[in-house]
């Protein structure tokens, strides 16, 4: 099934064309008819398997013919969890909607950065993107307003409930109009987000995407056995015998995130730590120069374990591992999208290697492992 198929707006297709989608990935061939034809859906799926697109496009379809809007009256909502992410999601809007003969005005908003550009901004809006409690003052302040929302989207709708924004969302909920079309994306349904389910969709279209096994197989993963005082030099040692040149670097606190990145500095090895103490312009500075290739060594901790799509990634490092085996798959999944391969090596300590047998467990994948003592650290 082409994309040409979906009746999506012609010049969506030379955009497409132009970016090598050639065919519609699985959830993009169940998500794009059922968003075309107005329906509700619930779609699970990780990230990687080209939800945003699968969103997006019928998204702007819809919006041809239907851009006359009064003022500060946004008709497509996109709520998500990070800043990051936020980012991401309007350019992906900006690069398919650019094409579109009718201008579509697409606008991010996040805390931790100026209000006031974002006010003036949101001049004009058509598909605001936004994290829930900067959306809130900009509500509050009567910047926007959400009463002509149209198309509702709730993107990693799993994360945004575990991290809290559910008054938030309750708040967001109460200034939407009734009749709207509702879209849930989450990389999994638990219980909290069934109950979010009922509350607003309406006979949805529930897509279910399994995670590809063949996904999780086309990454090469390794494990070093190493003791915690060696895991510097082992980073080190590794990086430069594999001759890494882009490799994202995952820490479990902010403290050592900034501390790893400052070792690696100190011994000629490129790197920026960023974390949610860091200011907004650095993370959007540090990421821009890491995607772009400028950065090689990028050090982060699960703030950017999900959602992020950086274009062939070819390294994952876990210098420290995660707590829960599911963040363990995100965490990798940052390599070897869109199917390309990549490898993620994980440092597991002595402390860690019960922990590690159950998240090699719960991924279905046994890690081949190597031994740091019987390697020359210091070549
Ligand atoms: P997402 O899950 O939305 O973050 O998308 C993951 C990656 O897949 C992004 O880099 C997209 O540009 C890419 N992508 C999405 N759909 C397609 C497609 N049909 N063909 C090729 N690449 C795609």
């Amino acid at each position: 099934m082409p994309f040409s198929s979906f009746g999506l707006s012609p010049t969506l297709l030379k955009v497409l064309a132009a970016q090598n989608y050639t065919q519609p990935y699985p959830i993009q061939k169940e998500a794009i008819p059922a968003i075309l034809s107005q329906k509700d859906v619930l779609g699970i799926a990780q990230t990687g398997s080209g939800k945003t697109a699968g969103y997006v496009l019928p998204i702007l379809t819809n919006l041809q013919g239907n851009t006359d809007t009064k003022n500060r009256h946004a008709k497509v909502l996109v709520l998500v969890p990070t800043r990051e992410l936020a980012i991401q999601v309007r350019e992906v809007f900006i690069l398919f909607g650019s094409a579109l003969p009718e201008r579509i005005k697409t606008i991010a908003v996040f805390g931790g950065v100026s209000i006031n550009p974002q006010m003036i901004g949101l001049q004009g809006v058509h598909v605001l993107v936004a994290t829930p409690g900067r959306l809130l003052e900009l509500v509050d302040s009567k910047a926007v307003h959400l009463s002509e929302i149209e198309t509702l989207v709730l993107d990693e709708a799993d994360k945004m409930l575990n991290l809290g924004f559910q008054e938030e969302m309750k708040r967001i909920f109460a200034h939407l109009p009734e009749k709207r079309q509702n879209l849930l994306f989450s990389a999994t349904l638990s219980d909290k987000l069934s109950d979010i389910n009922q509350i607003i969709l309406h006979e949805p279209v529930v897509i279910k995407i399994e995670p590809d096994k063949d996904y999780i197989g086309l990454i090469d993963q390794t494990g070093y056995f190493v003791p915690l005082e060696k895991k510097g030099p082992l980073l080190r040692y590794v990086i430069k015998k594999n001759d890494m040149k882009q490799v994202l670097v995952f820490t479990s606190s902010t403290f050592q995130a900034d501390n790893v990145a400052d070792k690696l500095c100190k011994n000629g090895i490129d790197a920026v730590a960023i974390h949610s103490k860091k200011s907004q312009g650095a993370r959007s500075e540090a990421l821009r120069e890491f995607k772009s290739g400028e950065l090689r060594v990028l050090v982060t901790t699960d703030l950017l374990a999900r959602g992020i799509d950086i274009e062939f990634l070819p390294h994952v490092i876990n210098y420290e591992l995660p707590r829960s085996p599911k963040d363990y798959i995100h965490r990798i999944g940052r390599t070897g999208r869109a199917e390309n391969a990549g490898e993620a090596i994980s440092f597991v300590t002595p402390e860690d290697q019960h922990h590690f047998k159950i998240i090699q467990k719960k991924m279905g994948k046994w890690v081949t492992m190597i031994d740091s003592a019987n390697i020359d650290l210091n070549h």
